[in-house]
């Protein structure tokens, strides 16, 4: 599981997947559920897709491992051209990890080699966002601002400092625009705080996904970037979950944020969650430093056993063709408007206080009391009935705390996406109703 009540331990009774089928799973007790979340934020395609079994069953029987420290194989190296023509600026080199969090704890462990191999140990420091989800390593844990990620847990906090959640509040009085100038502001202090020599990374969602889709003010990655620069920060684009497709892009950061980044990385929709892969793209200009005649004897070391596993990579690029031949990314940027306004209608409940949408992903946030500051405890526990409620009329969702987060797979179609926000609808109202 991952994610354990320890109270609790072994008592969880959560209820069986039997199959999946488009954007639906059917449970063993024959119930047809629409996948809200999209698995976690990755099934792009969707469910029972033939190209993907046949890709997987090929590869297996052709070449089912190989070294990556003495040998290479073709879907690795044919995947990672594929994933370089897509990536924005010079990102064309490509390495490949076993997930999100390998892929981030890779990106962060390079920019350690990094440092040192141009002779500054010193430069080891890591700036992440509060509400940002970076994984489950212990390094990538320590560099997500979750408060509930953190409670029993060890935080490597001597190299992380953490600056605010880029998250728009207009009931505070600020216009969005002097928000954003707050917000540079803030991590350029940061980094005069901590010491510009001392300061490795900036890494970001091009939006917080796990932190409820908060999607930061127009600008805000650009300005961040040209912060980066000046400092000699490495700039690292979690694409873990708006890569591949999500906001109706390959890549999110240049083309939907305004930003090219110095490393993206990637997972999940890569293979759309049909077998583990992740992968950093990093830039030529950045590897230029510290390769060739500058490598200075460097070896880098990425040595997972299944870096670049042949079978995942064959998947990944099935899952690509399947992307390009169904035409996914224009049906996403088609569809992305109304999904938008169909969650947005939400608000006429009177305990929706806001709704986030980019892309296929959006986040309903919910209060009891819609004038409050905060959630309350009992609003936080809202989420999970919802959640309950919408199971028995057939959908998953994906409750976190107060919020639901909607995220299915690209491949839903309008007809579906209305029934989705119906059940979602009717499901709010019930648990609300639960509540009073
Ligand atoms: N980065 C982001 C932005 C994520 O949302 C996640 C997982 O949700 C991760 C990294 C970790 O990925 P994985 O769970 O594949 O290790």
């Amino acid at each position: 599981m991952p994610a354990e009540e320890m109270a609790k331990l072994g008592q969880s009774q959560k209820p069986l997947l039997a199959y999946g089928d488009g954007i639906y799973v059917v449970d063993s007790e024959g119930r047809r559920l629409i996948d809200g979340p999209g698995g976690m934020w990755c099934t792009q395609i969707g469910y029972n897709r033939r190209e993907i079994a046949d890709a997987l069953a090929e590869q297996a029987l052709r070449l089912s491992y190989n070294s990556p420290w003495y040998t290479i194989n073709s879907p690795a190296s044919e995947l990672a051209e594929r994933v370089a023509k897509e990536t924005p600026g010079d990102l064309n080199r490509v390495f490949f990890t076993t997930g999100g969090s390998t892929a981030v704890d890779t990106a962060l462990r390079f920019s350690e080699y990094y440092n040192n191999v141009l002779g500054r140990p010193e430069k080891k420091q890591i700036i992440v966002r509060r509400e940002g989800y970076h994984g489950s390593t212990s390094l990538t844990a320590a560099c997500s601002g979750r408060a509930g990620n953190w409670p029993n847990f060890d935080i490597a906090s001597e190299r992380i400092t953490f600056i605010s959640s880029p998250r728009f509040r207009p009931a505070k009085g600020l216009s969005e625009a002097e928000f954003l100038d707050e917000l540079v502001q803030e991590f350029e202090q940061t980094i005069e705080r901590i010491g510009p020599e001392k300061v490795a990374v900036f890494l970001a969602e091009p939006l917080l996904a796990s932190g409820g889709v908060i999607i930061p003010p127009k600008g805000y990655h650009a300005r961040m970037k040209e912060v980066c620069e000046r400092h000699d920060i490495i700039y690292v684009s979690d694409e873990v979950v708006t890569g591949f497709g999500r906001c109706g892009e390959w890549f999110a950061s240049e083309a939907v944020f305004g930003v090219v980044p110095d490393i993206i990385t990637f997972a999940k929709g890569v293979t759309s969650g049909y077998v583990p892969l992740g992968g950093l793209a990093i830039s030529e200009q950045l590897l230029a430093r510290v390769s060739g005649a500058n490598a200075k004897g460097g070896f880098f070391t990425n040595g997972y056993t299944y870096s670049g596993h042949p079978v995942s990579c064959a998947a990944a690029i099935a899952n690509m063709d399947v992307i390009e031949k169904d035409g996914i990314l224009d049906h996403v940027r088609e569809l992305a408007p109304y999904f938008a306004e169909r969650l947005i209608e939400l608000k006429t409940l009177p305990c929706v206080v806001d709704v986030r949408a980019s892309g296929l992903v959006g986040c309903v946030e919910c209060m009891l009391d819609p004038d409050a500051d905060e959630p309350t405890a009992l609003d936080k526990r809202l989420g999970s009935l919802i959640d309950k409620h919408c199971f028995e009329l057939g959908l998953i969702v994906r409750p976190l705390g107060n919020m639901c987060v909607m995220s299915p797979p690209l491949v839903i179609t309008r007809e579906e996406v209305d029934t989705m926000v119906d059940i979602l609808r009717q499901g709010i109202v019930l648990a609300t109703e639960d509540m009073r």
